[in-house]
């Protein structure tokens, strides 16, 4: 494999019903950054079908070319033909790093590209950048349950391939009327490559706002107690407008839902304002949220690391505390 052939910096475009994901933004706003220090564009590649609308965005949000495959067979996402169309896009235009949302849908077709195109993928990755002397991407995830992060390369192989999970990585501003090249790929044969028929897709009633959209998170620990005392945070939370999460001890314990998870093993979250309440602060919970602007904690132990990240902190019973506070906002709110 000659490397120097290897160009440019690919984003998997992650499109669900003609509406483009934060994380691919989030994607191309860090690719902008990777491709400067390399001296090299940015491509997204959208598949998916009737999508010219969405090549718009794109170019808005930073991207310098669009690679559209557009096929009535990808118009719902299937992990063949997506990983076919992908695999091809890299074996004719050679990038140098390919990045992917770790989102469900990246997670299942971000290994096969790689393993198709028989180079390495760094999962979960939570920085990325560019080694001055070599040019190798430094792709930095958390490893041992969050205990060191690991630096890893892929130097003898191309595309270097990393997924990012959602939030974690900023979209650039939108620069209105900015525009880029598109140009259309269709991979031959590609309904040799069906192996799945979609009869239906049955959608669950989404009656919650995604914590990951959220400007204000009211988030329940275990020092909550119980499954009941999270109607105290969603009164706090429908006082300020927000969304209640958690941590994983509450999920563990039957008291939140999974998709309310923050942290390593839950959803990286970037809120206005993040409220912890009875959250110890353990280093897989921080590496969700840490990055909020303002982040306010009550816990009864004066002593508990969430204190170190918190701009404000309550010592105090939690159960007491927010009722307490969700009064008071009432009556400056109303
Ligand atoms: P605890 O650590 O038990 O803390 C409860 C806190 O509540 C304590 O600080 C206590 O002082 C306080 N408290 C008790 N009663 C009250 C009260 N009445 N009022 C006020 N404060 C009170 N965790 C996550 O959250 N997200 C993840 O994604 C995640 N991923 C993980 C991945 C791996 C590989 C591993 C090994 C662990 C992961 N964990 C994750 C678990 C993590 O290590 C902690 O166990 C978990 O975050 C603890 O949750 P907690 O803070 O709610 O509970």
């Amino acid at each position: 494999m000659n490397l120097q052939d290897y160009k440019g910096v690919f984003v998997f475009v992650q499109q669900v019903d003609g509406k483009v994901t934060n994380v691919s933004y989030e994607l191309i706003g860090k690719a902008k950054e990777l491709a400067a220090d390399l001296g090299t564009e940015v491509t997204a590649v959208l598949l998916g079908h009737q999508v010219d609308g969405l090549c718009k965005p794109l170019a808005e949000y930073g991207a310098d070319r669009i690679i559209k495959i557009d096929d009535k067979l990808l118009e719902t996402y299937m992990t063949e033909p997506y990983a076919y169309c992908m695999a091809e896009t890299i074996k004719k235009y050679k990038p140098e790093a390919v990045l992917v949302g770790a989102t469900a849908i990246g997670r299942d077709v971000g290994p096969r590209i790689s393993a198709r195109v028989h180079t390495g993928l760094t999962a979960d990755c939570t920085g990325l950048a560019v080694d001055p002397e070599s040019g190798n991407l430094q792709m930095t995830r958390p490893a041992f349950g969050g205990n060191i992060m690991a630096t890893i390369i892929c130097p003898e192989h191309r595309p270097q391939m990393a997924t990012v999970r959602p939030g974690v990585m900023k979209k650039l501003p939108r620069e209105e009327g900015r525009t880029c090249p598109v140009e259309e790929f269709v991979p031959a044969d590609l309904d040799q490559h069906i192996n799945v028929e979609i009869l239906e897709v049955v959608k669950t009633a989404a009656a919650k706002m995604d914590i990951q959209d959220a400007k204000i998170l009211v988030s329940g620990g275990r020092g909550m107690c119980s499954a009941e005392n999270f109607h105290l945070l969603q009164e706090l939370a429908d006082v300020l407008g927000g969304t209640v999460s958690c941590s994983r001890a509450a999920v563990d314990a039957g008291w939140a839902e999974k998709d309310m998870q923050v942290g390593q093993t839950g959803k990286t979250v970037r809120p206005n304002l993040y409220i912890a309440c009875g959250i110890s602060g353990a280093i897989q919970h921080l590496a969700g949220m840490e990055d909020s602007d303002v982040i306010v904690a009550i816990n009864k132990d004066e002593t508990a690391p969430i204190f170190e990240v918190a701009d404000y902190g309550i010592v105090g019973d939690a159960l007491q505390i927010v009722p307490l506070l969700t009064e008071a906002l009432k009556r400056e709110i109303v």
